[in-house]
């Protein structure tokens, strides 16, 4: 794999940390457990669609564009993250969010997430659920190009095979500090949604014949659907990346046990991980993704999925802005006490 020879604008802070998680190791028993901190990747709070967009931005500036479209859910991490970019480079950004859990809660439609998009200067149109949300991206892109604009449309998480090229990166990047650190990883797990983040890193550990597991917790598909989407995007990664081939069908893997009522909406498990984090190792999860991965990744360490002398790594794809766009599924006694 030779990444230099994609374009890509530099912003993530690179390698993130990978540190042991011993408190919460012993609380839970069982395999040793490790996280990879792509929470620290440095752009505006962080998170994985950092990796994904110093490869999409490196495109769009190769193609001379000057304003990005994107879209998400209302509290979405990939939007906030797209938006520090463009300021970063000095962009317009257009998003376009979709209110696809009806929340009507101010902090929710106004807080977290929304705050920052809304302070990186980018411009948001608020869409029904349901909305089809690439044509709504394609009408807003035909907008600008007709105000003599040149558009660069990022697909909802950053997921294709330009972002991916980010967690390919990332598979690389974590195996090189395993073996800095004698540390031969057993299995990896994370949360999956758009896919860009497995099926990069599949391609990727695939690319490096790693021979290391990984586990996507899902957050909104069924099984089936979210395996096929990871394949699909990890096959045509594979393929950018010079290696076609070295993906299989087996090795895309997802448990969406941890889904709850629905995308974006938290249950007791992902309210009980996020504490859990918090309170054992000063880590702060989200409640749309990583608060659903931990949850998934507790409950199977608590089954006995993972013998004792496994090292596990836990990938912290970010999202604690969103947090603040949660508040009221919070229901710590000092926290009632202030609202009540
Ligand atoms: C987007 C996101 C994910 C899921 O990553 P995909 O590449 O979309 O599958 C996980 N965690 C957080 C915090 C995210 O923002």
């Amino acid at each position: 794999m030779h990444f230099a020879r994609f374009d890509r604008v530099r912003l993530a802070h690179l390698p993130t940390p990978l540190e042991p998680m011993d408190r919460l190791s012993k609380a839970l028993g069982g395999p040793r457990l490790w996280i990879k901190r792509d929470d620290c990747t440095g752009v505006s709070t962080g998170g994985n669609k950092t990796r994904k967009l110093e490869f999409l931005l490196g495109e769009a500036l190769a193609q001379k564009a000057d304003v990005i479209i994107t879209q998400g859910a209302t509290q979405s991490n990939h939007v906030r993250q797209t938006a520090a970019f463009c300021a970063r480079l000095g962009l317009e950004c257009h998003a376009i969010l979709e209110d696809r859990t009806g929340f009507d809660d101010p902090d929710y439609r106004l807080n977290g997430n929304v705050l920052l998009d809304a302070l990186h200067g980018a411009t948001i149109e608020h869409v029904p659920a349901g909305t089809d949300m690439v044509a709504a991206c394609e009408t807003a892109a035909a907008e600008f190009s007709g105000k003599n604009k040149t558009p660069y449309i990022i697909p909802g998480g950053g997921s294709n095979p330009t972002g991916a090229l980010g967690y390919a990166n990332c598979a690389l990047e974590l195996v090189n500090q395993a073996n800095d650190m004698g540390l031969p990883i057993s299995r990896i797990l994370h949360a999956t949604g758009s896919a860009g983040t497995q099926a990069g890193l599949v391609a990727g550990l695939r690319a490096i014949n790693a021979g290391i597991p990984l586990l996507g917790i899902g957050v909104r598909a069924p099984k089936d659907k979210q395996e096929a989407n990871v394949f699909a995007l990890a096959q045509a990664t594979a393929d950018k990346l010079g290696c076609p081939g070295v993906v299989s069908r087996d090795d895309v893997v997802a448990n969406t046990d941890y889904v709850g009522p629905g995308y974006g909406i938290p249950n007791a498990a992902t309210i009980a991980a996020i504490e859990t984090f918090s309170q054992l190792e000063g880590l702060l999860l989200d409640p749309v993704y990583s608060g659903k991965g931990a949850a998934g990744l507790i409950d199977l360490v608590r089954k006995g999925a993972f013998a004792d002398d496994q090292n596990i790594v836990f990938l912290h794809t970010g999202g604690s802005a969103g947090l603040f766009g949660y508040r009221s599924f919070f229901k710590e006694p000092e926290i009632r006490n202030l609202v009540t």
